[in-house]
C-alpha cells in the first residue's frame, strides 16, 4: 500500500498539485485498504488521512494503519482544518467522482485555495496488477470456473433464466465469493442477441442457445466470464456463429502481449467476424481491464488508439454475435499479460455445452 501512495505521491507534479483528496471507494481500498462505505482520503507529500464517520473508526484502524484516522462529523469541515494546518494551496480531486455540488461544497468551504481536476490520478497505477492482486484476481477466477463446471451439471430445459441465475449465484457464494461482481446476464433463445441481457422470467426452452455472463467478487476483487450451452443439439447455424466466434476469440488472445496496442487485439477479433460477414453484429468493444472494478481501464476497443498493453495487465477477451430475433453467442476470458505473452486466467473449457 505504501509503495501504492508513494507513486500517487509522485504523481503530484504531473497534476501541479501538493495534496489530493480520494473519493471513490475502490480506489480508496486501492490505497489504504478501508472496505467500509464511508470515507475521504487526503494525501499529502507528507501524513496521510482517512477520514470517516463513528461508525467506521475502528474498522479504519484495523485496516488502514498507514493512515491517521480522523473521525469526522461533516466531512468538509474536517477538510478545511486539514487544509489550514498543513498549508494547502492546490488540492487535487478526482474529477470523475466529485459532483458538481460536492465541488461547489468543498470551494464554499475551503476558500483561498484552487482546486485542480486530476483525470485517472489512481487508476492509472491500478491498471498494472501487483503480485498481491494478481493473486487474488486468479481466486476469484477460479471460483468462476468452478461455478460454471457446477451450474452446467444442474441447468435444465423448463427453469426460467432468473432461476438459472440465482442458482449460479449460490454456487459461487459455497464456493467462497464474497458476492456476484455483477447482475448475472442469462440470455436465451432471441434474447441472446442482447449483449447485455440480464436474466428475465423468460423460460429456458428445448433448441434455446444460452449465453450466461458471470463473475465472482472474492476480497474486493472481480472476476468475469461469459460461456454458452445449448438445450438439445445445436442447429447447423447455431454451431457455425460459435465457431466463429470462438475463432475470433482465440485470435485475440493469440495477439495479446506486452508492446500491443489493444485496438490491434480488438482487431484481431473484428477481423475475423469481418471475414464471415457479420461485423455488424458485434457491435461493442473487444474488452475490458478488471480488478477492484468489473469494468476498468484499459479499454480494449477500436478507439484505444494510444494505449499499449503491458505485463500486469489484467483484461477480457470478449467478442460476440448479436443476431436480431435469432439470438447470439460470446465468450468471454481473462488474461493476464505477462512478459512475454498472455496467461489466459479463464481455465473453463470453451466448447458448446449440450445439456
Ligand atoms: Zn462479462
Ligand atoms: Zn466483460
Amino acid at each position: 500500500m505504501l509503495n501504492r501512495i508513494k507513486k500517487v505521491i509522485e504523481s503530484f507534479e504531473k497534476f501541479k498539485i501538493d495534496a489530493v483528496l480520494i473519493k471513490n471507494l475502490e480506489n480508496i481500498r486501492y490505497l489504504s485498504g478501508f472496505t467500509g462505505s464511508s470515507a475521504m482520503l487526503l494525501i499529502t507529500k507528507g501524513k496521510n488521512f482517512l477520514l470517516t464517520d463513528f461508525r467506521y473508526i475502528e474498522q479504519a484502524k484495523h485496516e488502514s494503519s498507514g493512515f491517521d484516522i480522523i473521525k469526522v462529523d461533516d466531512y468538509y469541515d474536517a477538510l478545511l482544518t486539514l487544509v489550514k494546518k498543513f498549508n494547502i494551496k492546490k488540492l487535487g480531486f478526482e474529477s470523475a467522482f466529485v459532483s458538481y455540488e460536492q465541488y461547489e461544497k468543498i470551494k464554499k468551504t475551503i476558500k483561498d485555495i484552487v482546486l485542480i481536476p486530476t483525470k485517472e490520478i489512481v487508476e492509472q497505477f491500478r491498471m498494472i496488477k501487483d503480485d498481491s492482486e494478481i493473486e487474488i484476481i486468479k481466486q476469484a477466477v477460479s471460483i468462476a470456473d468452478k461455478s460454471w463446471n457446477e451450474i452446467i451439471k444442474r441447468i435444465e430445459a423448463g427453469m426460467t433464466e432468473v432461476e438459472l441465475a440465482i442458482e449460479l449465484e449460490f454456487i459461487m457464494r459455497k464456493f467462497g465469493a464474497e458476492s456476484k461482481a455483477f447482475d448475472i446476464i442469462v440470455a436465451s433463445g432471441f434474447r441472446g442477441a442482447l449483449p447485455h441481457g440480464v436474466a428475465s422470467n423468460k423460460i429456458i426452452e428445448h433448441g434455446d442457445m444460452v449465453t450466461i455472463d458471470f463473475g465472482a467478487k472474492y476480497k474486493g476483487y472481480n472476476s468475469d466470464m461469459t460461456r454458452n450451452f445449448i438445450i438439445g443439439k445445436p442447429t447447423k447455424k447455431q454451431l457455425a456463429i460459435y465457431e466463429i466466434v470462438l475463432e475470433a476469440q482465440l485470435a485475440g488472445i493469440d495477439k495479446a502481449k506486452p508492446g500491443v496496442y489493444a485496438f490491434e487485439v480488438d482487431k484481431a477479433c473484428r477481423d475475423i467476424i469481418k471475414r464471415y460477414g457479420y461485423s455488424d453484429y458485434f457491435g461493442h468493444g473487444t474488452g475490458h481491464g478488471v480488478g477492484l472494478s468489473v469494468h476498468e481501464a484499459p479499454r480494449v476497443s477500436q478507439k484505444e488508439k494510444s494505449t499499449v498493453l503491458e505485463p500486469g495487465m489484467i483484461i477480457t477477451i470478449e467478442p460476440g454475435i448479436y443476431l436480431p430475433d435469432w439470438g447470439g453467442v460470446r465468450i468471454e476470458d481473462m488474461i493476464l499479460i505477462t512478459s512475454s505473452g498472455c496467461e489466459v486466467l479463464t481455465k473453463a473449457k470453451k466448447n458448446l455445452v449440450q445439456i
